[in-house]
């Protein structure tokens, strides 16, 4: 039975030059993600202190929202709490509206994606421009970003000149990237100038200072910020780590792991409002707080966002950030999506090959891959389980469970290959849609075994047929 995931991927998929290009790009990043790494000897070490960070973070969160909360509260800070996406908004326009905002420019958080932030305060008519290029390109296609570190990682640079042209009035038929970055620098330098809040995410909220980390490569939330007065910040209680010493390991993570950097070109700290300004945290919960009791699950809440996963990940690589239904894609993706809503995005749990790749590159040791497949276990009780799938396992248990049949069975099976195609590749044989399935040879793995033609090591198997590629 197909999923909305695995419709999504066949329409990617079938345009070969796209997946190509989608698979080696990504790829790319995860080879400087693996050069970066690999040149820190105590690469090991940091993601298990990261991990540790954040498991005794997450345990201890209601000590250190506190902390955090007083002491931004003695920064001059402004601190608010929202339980949900609604409130968040709702906080965020109560601010907006204070000040007699026209116009808001924002630096890329997945956050206010999560709440719709955009959306909502355009409705009440304020002008939300998103200052990261990559985020006001897919704000002018008016599409929602297909990766949370790369939002516009799918758009060729053709097609953002073309954009351009219509946007920006730039010249026609030129899509020389370092022209379009200029053209989008002097666009933007007139937003930051005529804005009259700026708003960010937040990378790292220290509890032990009240300080936000934003980071950033092109320094707009810099700009964002010190030109109009009012700053707003957006924070997932997630994103709280107890100290300075604390954000060492992360940032040292952090870009290594996300865009194969040594570090974000600009790591940005703030603390307290400049004179005649206002600093406002917005500190969201949003089924965050359900999470930490979820004993299977909890361990998403170590995520700190950097992406790794959805470049090693040979589906996300494969089928592009659109294929999968929650607003997240990838292997952390299909795992807040369940914890969202299971009945909405288990379609999702089938975009894994269990490769274990993402549990391998995670910097703060998400155990992605164990996650989802806990999830596969779970399907049948949420009523989302593959029904031909069920059939099937359901047929494969009964064989496994009489040995004498299994054996017969498999005796047969060689006859598979003299099969007319069709009685195998049809519509019962969803794998077969873009697979071949390897010959049976004539004698059984344990025949063989007995007749001393493999050994342990499947040195000596050229009695095996060979299996097509
Ligand atoms: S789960 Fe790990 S690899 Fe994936 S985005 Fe989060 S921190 Fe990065």
């Amino acid at each position: 039975m197909s999923t909305k995931h695995s419709e999504a991927a066949k329409r990617f998929i079938a345009n070969k030059e796209q997946r190509t290009w989608h698979n080696e790009t990504l790829w790319l990043v995860r080879e400087k993600r693996d050069r970066l790494a690999m040149a820190v000897p105590e690469w090991e070490k940091l993601r298990e202190l990261s991990s540790e960070i954040k498991l005794h973070t997450i345990t201890h969160l209601d000590k250190y929202a506190e902390q955090f909360a007083q002491k931004a509260e003695a920064n001059g800070v402004v601190v608010h709490w929202a339980k949900d996406a609604k409130e968040h908004n709702e906080i965020v326009h109560g601010i907006l509206a204070a000040h007699n905002t026209k116009k808001l420019v924002k630096s890329k958080s997945m956050l206010t994606e999560e709440c719709h932030l955009n959306k909502y305060l355009i409705e009440q008519g304020i002008d939300v421009v998103e200052t990261d290029l990559g985020e006001r390109i897919i704000q002018f296609m008016n599409i929602p970003p297909s990766h949370i570190v790369m939002p516009a990682i799918h758009i060729k640079r053709q097609e953002v000149g073309k954009l351009f042209e219509e946007k920006l009035g730039t010249e026609t038929g030129n899509s020389d990237p370092t022209y379009l970055t200029r053209a989008a620098r002097k666009h933007l330098r007139d937003q930051f100038l005529s804005a009259d809040a700026g708003m960010t995410g937040c990378n790292f909220a220290i509890a032990e200072t009240g300080d936000i980390v934003v980071c950033t490569n092109e320094g707009n939330a810099d700009m964002g910020t010190s030109f109009p007065k009012v700053h707003i910040v957006s924070i997932g209680l997630e994103k709280i780590i107890p100290n300075l010493n604390a954000l060492g390991v992360y940032t040292r993570l952090l870009a290594r792991s996300a865009t194969g950097q040594p570090s974000t070109t600009y790591t940005s700290h703030f603390r307290k409002p400049g004179e005649g300004r206002e600093l406002h945290y917005v500190i969201v919960d949003n089924g965050r707080s359900d999470i930490i009791g979820n004993e299977e699950h909890f361990q998403t809440l170590k995520c700190l966002r950097c992406a790794a996963c959805m470049n090693t990940c040979p589906v996300y690589r494969r089928s592009g950030g659109y294929s999968y239904t929650y607003f997240i894609p990838g292997p952390i993706g299909i795992n807040l999506g369940m914890l969202k809503s299971p009945q909405q995005y288990a379609d999702n749990v089938s975009a894994c090959t269990l490769c274990y790749s993402c549990n391998n590159v995670c910097p703060a040791h998400v155990n992605l891959a164990d996650q989802i497949y806990r999830w596969r276990q779970d399907l049948d009780s949420l009523g989302k389980a593959d029904p031909m799938k069920k059939v099937m396992s359901k047929g494969l248990k009964f064989l496994f469970g009489l040995p004498a049949l299994y054996n017969t069975t498999l005796k047969f099976a060689p006859l598979v290959n003299h099969l007319p195609r069709f009685t195998v590749y049809n519509g019962l044989n969803a794998w077969g849609e873009g697979r071949e399935l390897p010959e049976f040879t004539g004698d059984s793995f344990t025949a063989l075994w007995k007749k001393g033609k493999v050994t342990k090591s499947g040195k000596k198997c050229s009695t095996l047929k060979k299996q097509k590629p």
